[in-house]
């Protein structure tokens, strides 16, 4: 494999499991050095640290428990990869979650904890490491936003608003950095088989009456064409290209990766 991001520091959040940990591995593939986060049991973050620091060709990945609920901890995060690895040169803001509910029931705190968590933590990082980025001569921030970026879905308020004000962050952080070395994107994934994801499979087979097979198919990936999965290591590779050598031009695109889904 071409070592594309050999010399390269890294800082993937969410990534202890999921597209965080595909892009981390291979980001280390690739010859980055990376710096993970997430939550997870002690062991699941043990393995991740574990699969990633082999393909680093090191004993164990650094890892950052920041929450990103909370700014204070994002900035430790950021100063503890600068200090720890000597540089963030490529951001992934990465980490997510979900909650579906018609709005006039959705909790108060799950909209807020979404809104943050999914969206306000990619500003707060991005404020952190873009001076280290200028300063050193490159840079690449990719936001895991969603294909609920671009368009919308009944009862995930909260989730499509964070994922629409993700692409706006994006395209407004390029246009400041335009004329810098660094590079701002978006990537908007269809449904990825993911621990999140899979997670509303049975709950739509459930409400359906459906076998979760059929749930998959003619429910939760009723607006994805090609009715399969996308593959974590698929959205990998497209972050892969971001933060490579060859898309220095690539600043302020949101990319599908959807299966076809928004070209509907
Ligand atoms: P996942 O549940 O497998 O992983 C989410 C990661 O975020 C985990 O590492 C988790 O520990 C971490 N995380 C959650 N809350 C956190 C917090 N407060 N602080 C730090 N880390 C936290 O989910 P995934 O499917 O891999 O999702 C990753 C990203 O991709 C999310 O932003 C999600 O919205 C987006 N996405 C997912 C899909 C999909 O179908 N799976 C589609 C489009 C976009």
């Amino acid at each position: 494999m071409t070592k594309t991001l050999q010399g390269r520091v890294a800082l993937v959040t969410g990534s202890t499991s999921g597209i965080g940990l595909a892009i981390a591995l291979g980001f280390a593939r690739a010859g980055a050095k990376v710096m993970l986060n997430g939550f997870g049991k002690p062991e699941e973050i043990a393995a991740a640290r574990q699969a990633v620091g082999e393909a680093m060709g090191s004993g164990e990945a650094p890892y950052s428990p920041a929450d990103m609920a909370k700014p204070e901890e994002i900035r430790a995060m950021v100063t503890a990869c600068e200090a720890e690895l000597g540089a963030c040169d490529i951001l992934v803001n990465n980490a997510g979650i979900q909650f579906v509910s018609p709005v006039e029931e959705f909790p108060e705190d799950r909209f807020d904890r979404i809104v943050a968590i999914n969206f306000v933590s990619n500003f707060h990082a991005i404020k952190a490491a873009l001076p280290g980025m200028k300063a050193r001569g490159f840079g690449r921030i990719v936001n895991v936003a969603s294909a609920h970026g671009l368009v919308a879905s009944p009862y995930k308020t909260a989730y499509v608003a964070a994922k629409h004000a993700v692409v706006g962050l994006t395209k407004s952080v390029a246009l400041e950095i335009a004329r810098s070395p660094v590079t701002c994107n978006a990537i908007c994934p269809g449904f990825v088989r993911t621990p999140l994801a899979e997670a509303q499979v049975k709950p739509l087979a459930d409400k359906h009456g459906v076998s979760e097979e059929a749930a998959l198919t003619d429910y939760l990936l009723d607006r994805q064409p090609t009715k399969r999965w996308v593959e974590v290591e698929e959205v990998a590779e497209m972050a892969l290209y971001l933060c490579g050598p060859n898309s220095g031009s690539v600043n302020g695109t949101a990319l599908s990766i959807d299966g076809g889904w928004t070209a509907q």
